[in-house]
């Protein structure tokens, strides 16, 4: 079982999407990797379809990736005693620290560092940036703020502060037990939301302790002021669109899109472009023309994974978008501009073997028009630098390890296959052909690229290039 295309998709689980025949359904549509998402669910409810995962994943025979969301800090108002109420423009709006219901005058607010981080012009923005306030005057328990775009405010709904730092930790009491939770399980990556500096990275990196691969999900102003070091402490990076369009001007995000694809593809990390890829998909069959173009365009900008939120999890056609999803990012990988695309935007090599290697092997496999090239991987840092070339063939990555097969699937183009570490050279061969043969990677005849490290079983040793035909035996030595 093989995928036509490179960019990976990442269905998000929730009450659409918590059966096996269902989940099944999304991995024969497309779906690579699954996303069980910390801010809606409990614990046994995420411990099931983690469960539902593996079960799938050994009846499928293939490897299949799973993330973690993390809710993060999330900052949210209060209640109001006779439900929603209307802010109108103009009007004045106090936020404080008296936890009795609120009123159109006045409402909770349990987040005293945001007080204390409020100046005069510091805006509020809420539900998702649909109301906006300014704040006129605030002090230690409450501050009082002018309606600058009203509407209908009710129960609970968020609120972001952007571009402020805000002295909040990275990780809630809830975050912990959810981390806690998702390690016990196993899950490959664990995603932390609103970043807001390179030390909460740090922070939660360490507590991860390798256990499982980090995304850092962009969606603060301050997280961008310090791209290059969260990069640095990240395993992989998310344009988190939903909330970085409400932190930001909506206009600047596809710009920002593109600059963080660079960073990470520069970096050699994943990137997965996020939110709203289908949302009209939630309740039609089919998406808007827009949708389809936007879902393009990361796929054109190199991305590694598109996700679905909603869509899969809540939507009326879970299914219907991830294979539509495919099937755009399939005819964007068929044009030639594709190809020219990736090829132009080559980040420049660093001088190690790892890098030197795989910029031979795209070059060979291009030249060769090979099936594939294979990627020896113990860690996965071989192949994410051979997937840092955006090659023209796919990349095929063997590797003892199942946790770097499961992790690898959110990568582009490579395909994990699950092997012993070679015994020589030519059982080397042999492995990488009986794997692409049984992968239908390609005929009798076909060349692969080889990559590897001589000797096996040692990490970061990438040091050899092979040229092997489909259909030989025993050839090297
Ligand atoms: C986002 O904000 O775009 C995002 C992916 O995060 P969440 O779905 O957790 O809001």
């Amino acid at each position: 079982m093989r995928r036509t295309r490179n960019t990976k998709i990442i269905a998000t689980l929730g009450p659409s999407s918590s059966t096996l025949p269902v989940i099944r359904a999304l991995f024969e549509a497309g779906a690579d990797v699954f996303r069980l998402n910390f801010s809606h669910g409990d614990h046994k409810t995420h411990r099931d379809l983690f469960n539902i995962i593996r079960t799938l994943e050994a009846e499928v025979g293939r490897p299949i990736g799973v993330i973690g969301d993390l809710q993060g800090p999330k900052l949210r108002i209060g209640t109001f005693a006779q439900g929603p109420v209307i802010l109108r423009q103009d009007q004045a709006f106090r936020l404080d620290l008296t936890p009795t219901p609120g009123d159109a005058t006045r409402v909770y607010l349990p987040h005293p560092e945001i007080f204390a981080a409020a100046g005069p012009d510091t805006e509020l923005l809420i539900d998702d940036g649909r109301l906006r306030l300014r704040v006129t005057r605030a002090g230690a328990d409450f501050a009082e703020t002018v309606v600058l775009t009203g509407g209908r405010i009710s129960d609970n709904k968020g609120v972001n502060v952007p571009n402020v730092a805000l002295p909040v930790k990275a990780l809630t009491a809830k975050d912990k037990a959810d981390l806690d939770l998702a390690l016990s399980l196993g899950i490959d990556w664990i995603a932390l939301s609103f970043v807001q500096r390179a030390q909460d990275v740090a922070e939660v990196r360490q507590l991860i302790n390798g256990r499982a691969g980090l995304i850092t999900k962009v969606e603060k102003p301050t997280a961008i002021d310090e791209i290059d070091e969260i990069t640095k402490l990240s395993d992989a990076l998310m344009v988190a669109r939903g909330d970085l369009g409400v932190e930001m001007p909506i206009e600047a995000v596809p710009g920002l899109q593109k600059r963080l694809v660079r960073i990470a593809r520069t970096a050699g990390k994943p990137i997965v472009v996020a939110t709203q890829m289908l949302e009209s998909m939630i309740h039609a069959p089919t998406p808007t023309r827009a949708e389809v173009s936007d879902v393009a365009t990361a796929v054109y900008d190199g991305a590694d994974a598109v996700m679905l939120s909603a869509e899969s999890a809540a939507g009326a056609y879970p299914i219907s978008a991830v294979r539509m999803m495919s099937r755009i990012a399939e005819q964007a990988e068929k044009d030639p501009m594709y190809r020219a695309i990736m090829n132009a935007d080559k980040p420049k090599l660093e001088a190690t073997a790892a890098d030197a290697i795989s910029a031979a092997a795209a070059q060979t496999a291009e030249t060769l028009n090979a099936a594939c090239i294979v990627s020896y991987t113990a860690t996965g840092s071989t192949a994410l630098r051979a997937a840092r070339e955006r090659p023209s063939v796919p990349i095929m990555g063997l590797t003892p390890v199942v946790e770097t097969a499961r992790r690898l699937a959110l990568v582009w183009g490579v395909h994990c296959v699950q092997s012993r570490d070679p015994s020589g050279f030519n059982d080397m061969l042999d492995l990488a052909l009986a794997a692409a043969e049984r992968d239908n990677f390609g005929r009798t005849g076909d060349r692969l690229v080889i990559m590897a490290g001589v000797p096996f079983g040692q990490a970061g040793a990438t040091n050899v290039l092979r040229i092997a035909r489909l259909g030989d035996t025993n050839t090297g030595g």
